[in-house]
Formats: C-alpha cells, structure tokens, sequence
C-alpha cells in the first residue's frame, strides 16, 4: 500500500490531466460562438487598422469577450512610433492613354500629390532599371509582378519589392507602382521593406490597368500619372493589446502565450488575417474556464495590436516581461488563415518538435502534421525568437489565404468555418499540452544572444529580415536579446 499510493496519485492526475483533453477537444468541437465572434468583429468592426476608431472598438469588444467567458484579461497600453491612416488614393494616366487606373497606397506613402512619367522597368532589378537611368530618375517606375497565389507567393512578393526598392533608391525615382500580384482588379495593402520608416510613394495598381500602360510603354508611347493620396498621418500614438489569462494551478509563474493580432488593413475586414484566429483564441479561453479546467501552468491569449506595422504589440510585451522571459515556456502565433494546419514551424528550436508530437497525440485524428524547423519573420513569434523564446507559428493549406492576403476580398466569407473549427480543437490541446507538460519533456530553455545569431546565420535571414526592416534594430541592439 506504501507504494502503491503515490503510484496511484500520479495516475489519477494523469487521467484528470488526460480526461481534461479531451472534454476541451469536445467543446472545441461543438457548437460554439465563434463564428457568432467572427462575423461580429468583420462584419460590424470591419477592418481596424491601429490607431483607427474600429481598431478600439475591437480592443474593447474582445476584452468583453474575455470578460464575459469569465477568464481575467487586461490591456496592455504600447507606444506606435508613428500614425498612417489611409482615406483614399486617386490616379490619371495622362499621354498616349488617358484613364483612371484603380491604386492603392502602401504603408506610409506621405500624402500629397504626385507627378510624374510611368517609367516600364521590367521586374525592377538593377539590371532592368541601368538603360533607362536617366528616365527613372524623377520619375514613377512601374514594375511587373508575378502572380502571388499563396504564402510562398508572398513571401516571394515582400522579397522582389525589396529589390525594386532598393534600386529604385539608388537611381532616384521619385516613386514606385507595382502592378498587382492579384488578378481581377483586386488590390491590396503592403507594408514597404522600410516599414514605419518609409518616405517614398509607392503604390499597388489593378493588374489589368498597369498591364495597359505596360503594353503602351512597349510601344513606344509616353504615358505620365497624377496621383493625389489623402491620409490621416501623426506622431508616436498609443495603442494596446489585450491579455487574458488562465493561471496555472501548480506552477503560475510559467507562462505559454496563445496569440493572434487584433489589428488589420482596411480594404477587406481582416478575415482571414486574422479575424478568424482572435475569434479562436477567446473561444479557447471560454471553453477552457466553462470546463473549469486548470492547467499546470499559466496560459495567456495574447491579441495582439500593430502587428502589421511591425508586430509593435508583442514587441511591446517581450519588453514588459523582460524579467520573466526565462519562465516563458513556449509562444505560439497563429496568423496564417482558416486553411487545415498541417503543423508548426519551430523557429530554430528543433528541440521542440518531440513535446510537440507528445502533445499532438489527442489530435492526431484532425490531420497529420509535419513540423518544419525554419525560423519564420513576419509576425508576432518574431520579438521572442529575438529573445530566445522558444516560439512556434502554426503553418496552414494555403486554402484562399494568399489571394486574399491584405485585399479588398479578406472578408468574413472567405474563412473556411469548419476547418477553424478543427483548427481552434487542435491550438486548445497543444496549448494546454505545453501548459501541463513534465518537466522532463521541457528539454529547451531560453535562448542567448550568440544562439539566436546562429539560427539567423544558418538560414541566411539577414535579406528576410531586411525585407521587413527589422535587420538593423537587432544588430544595433534596440530589439531583441543584448546577450
Ligand atoms: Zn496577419
């Protein structure tokens, strides 16, 4: 009986621990109000880009979403360097076509107006823009895309646009237009590699539009542009995420952070990127506190402001939790879209990928999953990866993510519903996977600088990095971890 009994309590917690799975899989399951949720902040919020009223609006109704699962959730107040509001954007093409092509303005064009030649350079490399020199000087180039169809398009897409940046710099443009990667007229917002930073106009433009002025430039003919952008612009704001927790019951002090970004462009309703996945998050809070779960450690569901400016908003939080990062077990994003996960990206921490598959293993009827060990740049795992956190973003089917990606179709109609479904059972059991873990299967620990140097070497990171401007504040020390 003397041994007998702590063999028991051990099982009897590992069936709680177990039978707590798997009831949290069942409510995930059920009906639920997420799609309720979901329609709510795309529908009425619609897109709430930081600093606008709608993006407070959604800080509020998520943190009475929280509230009323019951779950304790505060906001956390963050300075934005710098405000970019977008109103409109109107443009003539005037010369041998007169029209008005559809154009959007990327991130931080100043507003104003413009003038200028449309300048045809190809694809922008170097190369294309050298003959034509003394044309792209004062002038607007507008360059071809390839067509962007899911995530690799991308990513392939933010890596171009950082060539013809640069070049375009270097020969003294005056502007940018890329055509868009997206056919049907759709358009869309980017961010430029400069981010908040940026100064010069660059702009997107229907593809079937800049596909006519190509075609008159090939011919010859001169064609110039006026284009009048009207933005709400300011200094350093303040914005806020918002942070609900479940405090763990044996050890609160760690933390595994669940996060998804509040915020969004504004020409769709941020479906897809990342309505759908916010909306997850308060389910698994709600469904946590219904069953009365309590995990061994503490999970927060972090929504995230200013992601897309820059993942400002957990940016912020890596710094707040400066002294606890050492107790930040694991933090997990999610931002890739309703698309079936096929598993997570482990962001150099390979020693990730057993725990993993233990805590997968209640889920392996909902997909198989592969786990890819590449470090990902581009959404709010980032500032923890720069901290050494062990950090993991889940990787999706592409399904209509790609082609909605930032547009005027990122609407509530585009999410596969049941598929977020699936997904919301499978992010509930590998959060409170982490949460409960033995010790002994946490065979990682936080990262120090020359660690996480080594993960940016060895997968060659520095343009990736450079794409999103986010090089130089790592190399001079003012993100990330200093040792
Ligand atoms: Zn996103």
């Amino acid at each position: 009986m003397r041994y007998l009994f702590p063999l028991f309590f051990l099982f009897s917690n590992l069936i709680i621990a177990q039978n707590d799975t798997y009831q949290l899989i069942g409510a995930m399951l059920a009906e639920t109000p997420i799609e309720e949720n979901l329609q709510e902040l795309c529908d009425e919020i619609g897109g709430r880009v930081t600093g606008s009223k709608a993006n407070e609006k959604a800080v509020e109704w998520s943190y009475q979403k929280f509230q009323e699962a019951g779950v304790s959730v505060r906001k956390q107040a963050f300075e934005m360097p710098v405000l970019w509001l977008p109103e409109s954007t109107q443009a003539r093409v005037s010369g041998a076509l007169d029209f008005q092509p559809n154009i959007v303005a990327k991130y931080q064009t100043p507003p104003g107006k413009y003038q200028g030649r449309l300048i045809y350079v190809g694809t922008g490399t170097p190369q294309e823009m050298e003959p034509v020199l003394e044309q792209v000087r004062g002038n607007f180039v507008l360059v071809e895309m390839d067509l962007c169809l899911d995530i690799n398009g991308l990513f392939a897409e933010y890596a171009a646009a950082t060539t013809v940046e640069n070049a375009a710099q270097k020969y003294g443009a005056k502007g940018i237009i890329f055509m868009s990667s997206r056919p049907k007229g759709l358009l869309y917002r980017f961010i430029t590699s400069k981010a908040t930073d940026n100064t010069m106009p660059q702009f997107v433009m229907a593809r079937e539009d800049a596909k006519r002025c190509m075609r008159t430039l090939q011919l010859d003919k001169q064609l110039a542009i006026n284009i009048d952008i009207k933005a709400q612009t300011g200094d350093a704001f303040t914005s806020e995420n918002v942070i609900a927790e479940i405090r763990g019951s044996e050890k609160p002090d760690e933390v595994v952070v669940i996060g998804a970004h509040l915020d969004s462009w504004a020409l769709g309703t941020g479906a897809n990127d990342n309505g759908c996945n916010v909306s997850m998050m308060i389910d698994i809070a709600r469904q946590m506190k219904k069953l009365g779960i309590q995990p061994k450690r503490t999970i927060r569901f972090a929504l995230w402001n200013g992601e897309e400016q820059g993942y400002f908003g957990s940016w912020a939080y890596t710094r707040e939790q400066a002294r606890q990062l050492d107790k930040h077990i694991m933090a997990l994003s999610i931002d890739i879209g309703s698309g079936a996960l096929t598993g997570f990206f482990t962001n150099g921490q390979a020693k990730l990928i057993p725990a993993l598959e233990k805590v997968l293993a209640p889920v392996q009827a909902l997909g198989e999953f592969t786990h890819l060990n590449i470090p990902i740049v581009g959404t709010d795992n980032f500032d923890f990866m720069l901290e050494g956190v062990a950090n993991l973003v889940g990787n999706h089917k592409p399904a209509s993510y790609g082609i909605n990606y930032h547009a005027s179709s990122d609407t509530f109609d585009k999410v596969d519903l049941k598929t977020l479904k699936t997904n919301s059972a499978i992010i509930a059991t590998l959060a409170l996977g982490f949460a409960n873990l033995d010790e002994k299967d946490i065979t990682w620990k936080r990262q120090n600088r020359a660690e996480i140097q080594e993960i940016f070497d060895a997968n060659k990171l520095e343009f990736t990095m450079r794409m999103f401007n986010v090089w130089t504040p790592w190399v001079e020390k003012t993100r990330g971890r200093k040792e």
